[in-house]
């Protein structure tokens, strides 16, 4: 198995040395790991981010991992990029020197304030409806400027438990058929089993979209410490069979490639 969303002390909230991702992922059995380290230009995101200065460290120290491992695991590399209108080119030309294996999509930042922060949600007194509204239009948009390769946690605002209202899995439903038209993936994100919304992002609803407009998809744990890569996989591999997804998606230097479930775990 491969797990596709895994981070480095670089992001400043996270623990552990890129060996130690790798040794757990080679213990665990994964035959692919890669790391998508945060790539914030927004400056409200910037100190939960690696610095874009130190892009050509942290992709030279994965290539030489890379090599350093490969008769044990593939390791890849690539990035999530915190998305920001207005952004959008100086992104492009920061990742043009480098040859990453993915980029990837998120929405954490809506009017300055971390949805993934529960203390940021309170002090800025966010509902929930106002932050779908919000977040669905950025999405919209992450989706439609073409950047990207996979959308990470597509269905996040639902990580504190709230009941979002019925519109937000309505939309994202509308936006699937844009979603496989740009031949992006989406992402099966095992890290909510461990947030209080107590299941995978995104909802059974939304990999049941997957499944019908033929949308590829990736699974990562997101893990910010070494013991979290391949959390929780044989649960999300036992979803994605029922929704009659049988393959997930691998990607090399920015080339989408399937990987069957057969014979995984
Ligand atoms: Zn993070
Ligand atoms: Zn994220």
């Amino acid at each position: 198995m491969i797990d596709y969303h895994v981070h480095t002390p670089l992001c400043n909230h996270a623990t552990g040395t890129i060996h130690q991702y790798i040794g757990r992922a080679i213990k665990a059995g994964l035959c692919e790991i890669c790391f998508l380290e945060h790539l914030t230009l927004n400056k409200n995101g910037r100190a939960l981010s690696m610095s874009p200065a130190q892009l050509p460290l942290y992709y030279h120290a994965v290539q030489r991992l890379s090599l350093q491992y490969r008769d044990r695991i593939r390791v890849r590399a690539g990035l999530e990029v915190d998305f920001s209108p207005g952004y959008s080119e100086q992104v492009a030309a920061i990742i043009e020197p480098f040859a990453f294996d993915l980029i990837a999509g998120s929405v954490h930042f809506i009017e300055n304030t971390n949805i993934v922060s529960s203390r940021a949600i309170k002090n800025n007194n966010m509902n929930i409806d106002r932050i779908c509204d919000q977040y669905l239009s950025l999405l919209e948009k992450l989706v439609k400027s073409r950047i990207f390769d996979v959308i990470c946690h597509i269905d996040v605002p639902k990580k504190f438990g709230a009941a979002l209202p019925e519109r937000f899995y309505e939309n994202i439903d509308a936006l699937m058929e844009r979603i496989g038209y740009n031949e992006m993936a989406v992402e099966v994100n095992t890290s909510g089993f461990d947030h209080p919304a107590s299941e995978q992002y995104p909802a059974k609803l939304l990999l049941d979209a997957c499944r019908r407009y033929k949308i590829p998809v990736t699974l990562g744990s997101d893990a910010h410490a070494p013991e979290e890569v391949g959390r929780h996989f044989d649960r999300a591999i036992a979803l994605l069979e029922s929704s009659g997804i049988h393959s997930v998606s691998g990607f090399r230097r920015r080339v989408r490639h399937d990987i069957k479930l057969e014979h995984q775990y």
